[in-house]
């Protein structure tokens, strides 16, 4: 947005999360990016990068053998955008085990908000992780 907006930003087009040298593009940073299809593969969601992020998006779905695949999916989008920030802004690398133990605090607290059944599906998903 930045970029669009002809703010001079250097090196920070660039994405934070991995050293591919791509532009931060938010397609890239949330999806394409080796960082964080490693975070998309460890809670299970499979990302098809070769189409529209709608159709990919409706693909996941359908193939994810979980439950709550929205929830889920907004929680892993949200916690990678908060590794990247906590670069950018608090200059603190990001890191796998970061980006899991803020995941598995979300989807904790996901739990209250969901019926009973749907509370032990998370704790289990939850532990697993
Ligand atoms: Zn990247």
């Amino acid at each position: 947005m930045l970029k669009r907006r002809n703010y001079h930003i250097g090196d920070k087009e660039s994405c934070v999360l991995c050293t591919t040298q791509e532009e931060e593009t938010i397609y890239h940073l949330i999806f394409n990016c080796p960082f964080s299809q490693v975070w998309w593969a460890k809670i299970g969601i499979s990302y098809n990068s070769n189409i529209s992020r709608i159709e990919a998006t409706i693909r996941a779905k359908e193939v994810y053998s979980g439950r709550l695949f929205f929830e889920i999916f907004t929680i892993t989008a949200w916690n990678i955008w908060k590794e990247r920030n906590n670069f950018i802004f608090n200059q603190i690398n990001p890191t796998y085990n970061a980006w899991l133990e803020r995941s598995k605090s979300d989807l904790s607290c996901l739990r209250y908000r969901v019926s009973t059944d749907l509370s032990d599906y998370i704790t289990s998903l939850v532990n697993n992780l």
